[in-house]
């Protein structure tokens, strides 16, 4: 038998739709004063025994009865709410108190029609009344069918066992600190409620004197938590301390995300400079790739005329269950039709939204006020979507959208609206106000050309969509592209993030030209991708990757990349409660050496956490103003344990391939020096010698005062988001800021400029690591200041290569003497284009 205690099934007594107790229009119900179980919104009127039993207890009314199993668990169905004004009327016992029954046998019959009509509501609740015999309780949810579905599995108490809290004393778990880098936002926040609803109990989710539902995916996000928090959980029932320790364990594993797959900053959008809107363009940020050309089509959200009144509880009630069941229906079947499984992703979050307890309560809230079911989901659901947009989380504002879209789906079900579905024509470009994710994951790349959607920016879900669709795509394009005319041909430039509204026949020609170029060089640059880079007069310039693993260093070398301009070492070892051992660490420095042989360079730049990139590991203490704190070579220098270790395992790959060191975020020569003192005493202790270092540029102090860095380096590799993000005091990761945070920015560039001048002084070579190395405009200019080395994307080598063979060094140097005369990145972007081979 073993020693796992015994488990008992409730069956449904009725088919129909389950919805959270706690969403009861009945304090006595939803507050569990009779117990905790589940509550169903009826669909058959003949009550079936749950589980097998006696009848304890037949209520005069013959409305409600319990059963007392073999197990002495006593179930109790309670059909409708405030039925027992009803006095018996429409209900028929099929059983006496004290019977035996079995489970599924028919108990009670009722007309559900009048019992409907003259009750304030059908709901049905299934309740264990004597809870200390049950040590846990995992309800189901949807739809069930009488006497076959399961609504609630019981673990029991056995003897002993039986739950040592009292009901109704709250327990509190210790701090615990969020590790997720973006917070608890939608993904790791559904995880969270989906297992908090495997509980009993009443569980919150507290920060800072606010509280969450923790079964609530809506109030977890409205939280607004951030990497670092410190959170409490708050569980009151009899599984409370069960809860508090799986759900502690749960946050303490970041609710199952790996560092790598938070969203972070919108890094992945394309830069593109700020364009104005014209009489023949209009402008916004460019969310995806790409030029197409195609008619408008206007996709407008509908507008639901929605009545206030409802017409009973009961029948909007059972409205309201067909709808939510309805749309579930209706994101399988989008579901279904998708093979990406992080679209899939995000159409089951919006499933979950559909059974979430705080929306869901919201919405009874309203039906017990004799509001409709369509006035009060929409009440429900725009509250909390203007919630999330309220935060200062951008991921979390983007989820507003989410909320609406979701929201919509069951209003246009409630109000009987057929939601204008997205089948285009072909070659349409899609312009919207707003298009829902639901929608966007739907759209066939073979008849949308592109999109423009007035709101949006680049993280929203959208965005991420049409990335992964490869269609081109742009967010926050201006108010009046909601009023050109239906099937006026544009052409679309996603990576300016301009729409063409009055494209002459020349314009349309030349776009065409243009598309079916990229198309053909994309093709021939691949097939030349394995050539060694160089200008077209000979001159070599390294062309390489950044990487996180040898993984990508393998590919990176597939694709063309002759080495590895930087190794981001943070990524390799994230994920982990605890720092990886030397030896650890060494056998992921050997594997990547390993996967570039000896002779292709390895820059391994040391631990660059803080600001954006929080480590799992080393919970940094919370600043205000973190991108300007602990980060990079100063979180190394305060803990030189780590430095020293991360070191010796570094120097071990030093035999397999041509090793570089590189110290990040470094702003003064003590900094330097204190790094290349522990770096020399590690290297002497292990005999290791040939090995270069050199520090990243990403601080304008570093990059201005190059030439008294250059004699005390190798070399130097500019890291342009940072740079960027410190010369123009912009976040690299703020949205609205997205378009002029331009790495090629005239600033920018002259600080590129300083440090080539200072590095040549003393014979030392430059690269570039940051995103403008995987720009194939940038590169002729790049390499025209002074670059040597051009760390780029794996995607990006075969292009960097292929248009640095088009340029001669002179040609390339006469084109840095002319951008870096020019005043702003706009110039530069509108040279570079002209200028573009
Ligand atoms: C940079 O700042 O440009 C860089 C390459 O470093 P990271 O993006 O990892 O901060
Ligand atoms: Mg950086």
């Amino acid at each position: 038998m073993g020693t796992s205690a015994p488990r008992l099934d409730i069956l449904a007594p009725l088919s129909g739709w389950l919805v959270p107790l706690d969403s009861v229009p009945d304090p006595v119900f939803a507050g569990k004063m009779v117990g905790d179980g589940i509550s169903l919104d009826p669909t058959s009127g003949s009550l079936l025994a749950p589980v097998g039993g006696v009848v304890s207890n037949l209520h005069p009314a013959h409305h409600a009865l319990t059963i007392t199993t073999a197990e002495g668990v006593e179930v109790m169905v309670h059909v409708g709410i405030d039925t027992v004004m009803l006095k018996g009327e429409g209900f028929f016992p099929l059983i006496e108190q004290g019977q035996q029954v079995s489970a599924g046998q028919p108990v009670i019959d009722f007309d559900l029609d009048l019992v409907g009509r003259k009750a304030a509501s059908l709901l049905t609740q299934i309740i264990i009344t004597n809870g200390e015999t049950v040590a846990r309780m995992q309800p189901a949810t949807g739809m069930v069918d009488a006497g076959k579905n399961v609504v609630l599995s019981l673990q029991l108490a056995n003897g002993k066992d039986v739950l040592q809290a009292v009901v109704g004393e709250p327990q509190l778990s210790a701090d615990i600190t969020i590790g997720n880098p973006a917070g608890l936002h939608a993904r790791p926040a559904a995880v969270f409620a989906s297992k908090a609803k495997s509980f009993g109990s009443d569980i919150q989710l507290l920060l800072d004197g606010n509280e969450a539902n923790a079964k609530s995916v809506v109030a977890i996000m409205g939280l607004s938590t951030k990497f670092g928090d410190k959170v409490r959980i708050r569980a009151q029932g009899d599984d409370a301390a069960a809860a508090i320790a799986e759900l502690t364990q749960l946050l303490n594993d970041r609710c199952g995300e790996k560092a790598d797959e938070a969203p972070l900053a919108p890094a992945a959008a394309p830069a593109s400079a700020q364009q104005q809107d014209s009489d023949t363009q209009l402008a916004g940020v460019g969310a995806s790739p790409g030029i197409a050309i195609g008619r408008i089509v206007h996709h407008r959200l509908q507008e639901f005329d929605v009545p206030e009144q409802g017409k009973g509880a009961n029948v909007e009630q059972q409205a309201f269950a067909r709808a939510t069941e309805e749309a579930a229906a209706q994101l399988d079947l989008v579901k279904a039709q998708l093979t990406d499984p992080a679209k899939q992703a995000i159409l089951s979050m919006h499933q979950e939204l559909l059974q979430d307890p705080d929306l869901l309560a919201q919405t009874y809230t309203g039906l017990a006020d004799g509001k409709s079911a369509a006035w009060s989901w929409r009440a429900a659901f725009s509250a909390y979507s203007a919630r999330l947009e309220a935060q200062d989380n951008a991921l979390l504002r983007e989820r507003a959208n989410d909320i609406r879209d979701v929201g919509r789906r069951v209003l246009a079900l409630l109000a009987g609206v057929k939601q204008a579905s997205l089948e285009l024509p072909a070659g349409s470009i899609l312009i919207a106000e707003d298009l829902a994710p639901s929608d966007t994951a739907s759209l066939d790349p073979s008849k949308v050309m592109g999109f423009c959607t007035r709101t949006g920016g680049a993280t929203s879900h959208v965005a991420i969509l049409a990335r992964s669709l490869g269609i081109p795509a742009i967010c926050g394009i201006s108010q009046s592209a909601l009023k050109l005319p239906e099937g006026l041909q544009v052409i679309l430039n996603g990576n300016e993030g301009t729409l063409a509204i009055a494209p002459t026949a020349e314009d349309l020609a030349a776009a065409e030209q243009e598309i079916a170029r990229l198309a053909e060089r994309r093709a021939s640059e691949a097939k030349s991708s394995m050539q060694p880079a160089a200008t077209s007069d000979g001159v070599r310039i390294d062309v390489v990757a950044n990487i996180r693993n040898a993984a990508d260093a393998r590919e990176a070398v597939a694709k063309g990349a002759e080495g590895v301009g930087l190794l981001r070492s943070e990524f390799l070892f994230d994920n982990r409660d605890t720092a990886p051992t030397e030896q650890e660490q060494a056998a992921e420095y050997c594997a990547v050496a390993e996967a570039l042989g000896k002779d292709r360079p390895l820059v391994v730049r040391t631990l660059d956490v803080g600001g954006d990139k929080p480590l799992s590991y080393l919970p940094l203490p919370k600043e205000d103003n973190p991108f300007l704190g602990l980060r990079g070579i100063r979180v190394s220098l305060d803990r030189p344990d780590l430095l020293r270790t991360q070191l010796r395992a570094i120097l071990q790959a030093a035999p397999l391939t041509k090793l570089h060191i590189m110290f990040p975020m470094v702003a003064s020569l003590e900094e330097l020096r204190a790094a290349k003192a522990i770096l020399a005493e590690e290297q002497a202790a292990a005999g290791v010698t040939d090995v270069k270092v050199g520090i990243m540029v990403e601080v304008p102090s570093a990059a201005v005062l190059a030439a008294r860095f250059a004699p005390e380096v190798d070399f130097f590799s500019i890291g342009t988001n940072d740079l960027t993000q410190y010369v123009l005091a912009m976040d690299r990761g703020h949205p609205q800021l997205a378009k002029q945070a331009d790495a090629l920015h005239p600033a920018v560039l002259a600080m590129i400029a300083l440090t080539c001048e200072g590095a040549r002084a003393h014979g030392k070579w430059v690269g570039v690591c940051g995103g403008l190395a995987s720009d194939e405009r940038a590169a002729p200019l790049l390499v025209g200041i002074g670059v040597t080395e051009l760390s780029a994307s794996t995607p990006a080598v075969a292009s960097v290569k292929a248009t640095l063979s088009r340029w001669s060094l002179d040609e390339c140097q006469q084109l840095a003497k002319d951008v870096l005369a020019l005043s702003t990145a706009t110039d530069v972007r509108h040279y570079l284009n002209q200028h573009a081979r």
